[in-house]
């Protein structure tokens, strides 16, 4: 039995790489948006380190991706659809 259960989208950001320049935030248009309504962004930068504060919101655009220099963020789907045994 196949079964739908919702797509989410996680930012990941590789701490070793990662130089805080925030960049990503800048980039990313759903953080745009939120910065606007001053409720919490996706990706905070915070002690020279990109912290994903609210991956909920993510809407898995990419953005965040291209901007990177440091090749630091990655976006993993979770969810979709997934084969279940009854
Ligand atoms: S753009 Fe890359 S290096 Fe810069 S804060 Fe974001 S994840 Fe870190
Ligand atoms: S994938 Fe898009 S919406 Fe998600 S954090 Fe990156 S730029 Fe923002």
């Amino acid at each position: 039995m196949r079964m739908e259960t919702e797509r989410t989208y996680l930012p990941v950001v590789n701490k070793v790489r990662c130089t805080g320049c925030g960049d990503c935030t800048i980039a990313c248009p759903v953080d745009v948006d939120l910065k606007k309504q001053n409720e919490p962004t996706i990706l905070i930068v915070t002690n020279g380190l990109c912290i994903v504060q609210t991956p909920e919101a993510c809407d898995g655009c990419g953005n965040c991706v291209s901007a990177c220099s440091q090749d630091a963020i990655h976006i993993e789907l979770v969810g979709g659809t997934a084969e279940i045994k009854l």
